[in-house]
């Protein structure tokens, strides 16, 4: 399908072109593991990023086919489809095959998935650095995350690929903070796009998926051959619910994103770090701090129209006056659910001590979703009312 077709547009036709004379409008969930075999097929004629038939359901299946077809088109490069983020993040690994990774904070599972890489490679034959290190020339693969978990704070796309690239490496953004429309990794550099499709490609609280993007259909044929061969294969009920899901992400995460601005500013204005001494009555006392890409230092460098990013994403973190009110605040909202993950259409919360046992623990990360602004507010000013009362 044409680029020049908006994204929302090709997030709904992107797959049409390769659909038969009378496919199903909405696509069947096919739960096949194999298909009827065509006499006298000439296999070698068939790709498996456009089969002309299917076989066997760890090779290719249709709905995934599709799938991927409207991600190639939103994500703006061949895209491989894996059964979680971290499945698509261990794959990068083995399809790089770095002698060096370069990577400072992040996603824990990502650190986790690096440490079985060097497993399998020899420790001693895999170096780890951090990101700012200075790399070595050969084949190293920066790691980037951005926006950051848990603060949604930026980091430059641009910077991190001209140095992986002057020193002859590749440059992985992990963009699961920062999806379609809001960010465009590629544009900036990366060689290489992941998502934890779990989260806003998801966007439902109902499917483990991940997704890795490239810029030639030779890196998406090994990404397949490394899918297929390794087992590492997606379900066809996930699958599908993904197609549906993907057709409404560029309505769904700006709106979630401004939401999260208003309600980073607002807290902000009632935080004892960046607050106004006009906050309203019953909001002050409860917020140390807030982060956020719009609030971060120098934020106008990324946040902004033809900006890395064109507004701070949905999920950020604020730290509370104490311990208490940051165990507690999640289990005293009514709108906000208090558990882990993120970028799904309800609001969550989480005090980060619970997933990261380093982390600070009045730290609370939240998730917003597609409750309005008005009402997020007034839940969280009823919540302090509560766990202010509370007797612990
Ligand atoms: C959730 C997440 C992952 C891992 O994805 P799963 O789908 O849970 O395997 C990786 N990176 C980031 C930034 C995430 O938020």
């Amino acid at each position: 399908m044409a680029q020049h077709h908006s994204l929302s547009t090709r997030a709904i036709h992107a797959d049409h072109e390769f659909l038969g004379p009378s496919a199903a409008v909405a696509p069947d969930i096919s739960l096949t593991t194999t298909f009827r075999q065509v006499q006298g097929l000439d296999e070698s004629s068939s790709h498996p990023s456009n089969p002309v038939a299917d076989i066997y359901a760890r090779e290719t299946r249709p709905v995934v086919t599709r799938v991927e077809k409207v991600l190639e088109s939103v994500i703006g490069g061949p895209t491989a489809l894996f059964p979680s983020g971290i499945a698509a993040a261990f794959t990068i690994l083995l399809h790089v095959r770095p002698d060096t990774v370069a990577i400072s904070q992040g996603y824990h599972g990502v650190h986790q998935a690096i440490r079985i890489y060097r497993k399998t490679r020899g420790e001693s034959n895999v170096a780890l650095i951090a990101l700012d290190d200075e790399y070595p020339q050969g084949n190293t693969l920066a790691w980037l995350e951005t926006p950051l978990n848990p603060t949604g704070e930026c980091r430059s796309i641009e910077h991190y690929a001209r140095r992986a690239h002057e020193a002859g490496g590749q440059l992985c953004v992990d963009s699961t903070f920062g999806p379609p429309p809001i960010q465009d990794p590629f544009k900036w550099g990366a060689d290489i796009i992941m998502h934890s499709a779990s989260k806003y490609f998801g966007g439902h609280s109902d499917a483990l998926l991940g997704t890795v993007s490239v810029r030639t259909p030779e890196e998406w044929y090994s990404l397949w051959d490394l899918r297929t061969y390794t087992g590492s294969c997606v379900g066809s009920l996930e699958t599908w619910l993904l197609l549906r899901s993907v057709k409404t992400l560029v309505l769904r995460v700006p709106a979630q994103c401004e939401t999260a601005t208003k309600l980073a500013a607002w807290l902000a204005s009632i935080s004892r770090v960046k607050g106004s001494p006009s906050a309203e009555e019953g909001t002050t006392g409860f917020i140390e701090d807030v982060w956020h890409a719009s609030l971060q230092d120098g934020a106008d460098r990324f946040v902004g129209a033809g900006k890395q990013m064109s507004i701070g994403s949905a999920c950020f973190s604020f730290s509370m006056t104490s311990e208490k009110y940051a165990e507690h605040i999640g289990h005293n909202l009514s709108l906000f659910t208090p558990a882990a993950s993120l970028g799904a259409v309800e609001s969550l919360i989480e005090q980060r001590i619970l997933a990261d046992p380093k982390a600070d623990p009045r730290m609370v990360r939240v998730s917003i979703g597609l409750e309005s602004f008005e009402d997020l507010k007034a839940d969280l000013v009823a919540g302090f009312a509560k766990v202010k009362a509370m007797k612990v």
